[in-house]
């Protein structure tokens, strides 16, 4: 796909950032740039539009900056899957392993009915532990989640993880 380069030289790579050692893939400016950030947008869109998706489950907070116009355009409700105490109704929450520590995803229950099918987005993959925390909310409500999706992911992660079993769709490879 000839547009997945303008997508990749959009995003900004920060050395250093946040600690010594991290190249960080800085989204931000592919948000700046109209036609790559509607590109990206777009062939999510195409992807899934015809896949059955009742659902998509965003993650805090960069899942929260293509979640939703992937929603609207293909015809789903957008769940917003946030960090602890942020969700003001009652909620189902799953830990995961970070590099110092764990941290954990919250979902609304009511949001998602047992039997719909999901799709998870998220900015980045690197371990693939945050996408499993997902994945692993959804199905304790009964969804299925039909596929997880992120802008930025290294190639490896589909193998060695798995994401349960979860096929994983991935635009760049970080640069
Ligand atoms: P994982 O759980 O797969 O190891 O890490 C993925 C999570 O960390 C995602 O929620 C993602 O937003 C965040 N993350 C880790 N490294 C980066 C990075 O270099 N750039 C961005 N934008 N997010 C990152």
């Amino acid at each position: 796909d000839p547009r997945l380069k303008a997508i990749s030289e959009a995003i900004r790579v920060v050395p250093h950032f946040p600690k010594p050692g991290i190249m960080f893939q800085d989204i931000t400016t592919l948000l700046l740039d109209h036609k790559a950030f509607k590109d990206t947008v777009d062939i999510f869109v195409d992807r899934y539009r015809d896949m059955g998706i009742s659902v998509v489950a965003g993650v805090e907070a960069r899942g929260f900056m293509f979640g939703p116009s992937i929603a609207l355009a293909i015809g789903a409700k957008f769940v917003p899957l946030r960090k602890p105490r942020k969700l003001p109704g009652e909620v189902i929450s799953e830990a995961y392993v970070l590099e110092y520590g764990t941290d954990c995803l919250e979902m609304h229950v009511g949001a998602v009915q047992p039997g719909e099918r999901a799709l998870v987005i998220d900015d980045l993959v690197a371990t693939g532990g945050t996408l499993s925390a997902a994945i692993r909310l959804l199905e304790r409500v009964g969804a299925q989640v039909v596929e997880c999706a992120c802008v930025v992911g290294l190639r490896e992660v589909k193998g060695q993880h798995g994401l349960n079993g979860k096929p994983l769709y991935i635009l760049v490879e970080p640069r």
